[in-house]
């Protein structure tokens, strides 16, 4: 959750949050600028009032993580230094690129990049490269979603997801085209010059990812990073989301989608004008989306609709 502290009041025993304030968050993620799709005041009450997991929220991360183990062990770390947290990042994404490269696929690869000009995170589910035409390769990127039921998404969902996908694929052409660089993966991160793992970081990592680090230093290893990027063979326009149910886990709908480049450009000088505060969020496109919403009792335009119904019945 993020909360802006500004909108915080610590002189009134009783917190006040101004609900109309634009939230500041430090980067955009896939997943946020997604959101904006569904319904974007959604998105900006959760970022004011935080939410509790939901229970599809919490199989859809197990489910995310029985697919990464699928391709080995998830190593865990705790952390407690900024640059410990910083090297792990850069192990992890050299790691992951590892696999890519030796087993033509990689799931849960980190991923920086720039929406327009506000730094972007995220985790892209499972990139695998396939043999195309006339013996070259291509990169698809896959994004798995659980679904409670059997039945296909709404047109909704599926525009959602599809964004996600296509911020993934902004993300991995601009490292791939060095369009976005090594100096300014320092920048964001404000990589020290000197990055040294800990004791504590050292005891807690398999003896594979240790010989990593004994061969190459945590910046060796960011330029390794960034070469690997470089290499990789071109994208596939093609991008896959694949709905799986909750519980059994069968497939139940693959939805296929392109990456388009004008029609990305305006979703996402849409999408920024919100977080550069131009415009306050938009409600959701159908009126359905409120009866799956938690802030109701929060929501401007919900509670305007219901004060006109109100109105009308009483007239
Ligand atoms: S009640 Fe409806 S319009 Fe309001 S935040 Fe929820 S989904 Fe969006």
């Amino acid at each position: 959750m993020s909360k802006d502290k500004n909108l915080v009041n610590d002189e009134e025993e009783e917190t006040e949050i101004d609900l109309t304030i634009i939230p500041s968050i430090k980067n955009l993620s896939p997943t946020k600028i997604a959101n904006q799709f569904w319904c974007e005041m959604q998105l900006h009450l959760k970022l004011h009032l935080g939410m509790e997991p939901t229970e599809e929220m919490i199989t859809g991360s197990e489910i995310h993580r029985n697919l990464e183990e699928e391709l080995g062990p998830v190593v865990e770390v705790v952390v407690t230094t900024f640059e410990d947290n910083l090297i792990a990042y850069i192990l992890q994404i050299y790691t992951k690129l590892q696999t890519l490269l030796n087993r033509n696929i990689t799931r849960e690869l980190p991923v920086i990049g720039k929406i327009q000009d506000i730094p972007c995170l995220g985790i892209i589910d499972q990139i695998e490269i396939e043999e195309a035409e006339s013996d070259n390769k291509k990169m698809v990127i896959t994004d798995y979603k659980t679904r409670k039921s059997k039945r296909a998404p709404s047109y909704e969902q599926k525009r959602r997801n599809r964004i996600q996908l296509q911020v993934y694929w902004h993300m991995i052409r601009d490292l791939r085209e060095k369009k976005f660089t090594i100096e300014m993966f320092k920048e964001y991160f404000e990589v020290p010059e000197e990055l040294v793992p800990s004791d504590e970081l050292l005891q807690q990592l398999p003896d594979e990812h240790k010989e990593i680090l004994e061969k190459s230093s945590p910046h060796q290893l960011l330029e390794k990073v960034f070469s690997i990027f470089k290499c990789l063979p071109s994208l596939s326009n093609e991008l896959k989301a694949i709905y799986m149910h909750q519980i059994d886990q069968q497939v139940v709908f693959a939805d296929r989608t392109y990456f388009h480049e004008e029609s990305f450009e305006v979703d996402m000088e849409w999408a920024v004008g919100y977080w550069k505060g131009e415009r306050t969020p938009n409600e959701c496109p159908q009126q359905w989306m409120c009866k799956f919403c938690q802030f109701t009792d929060n929501c401007s335009y919900f509670l305007k609709r219901y004060l006109n119904k109100k109105e009308t019945k009483n007239k």
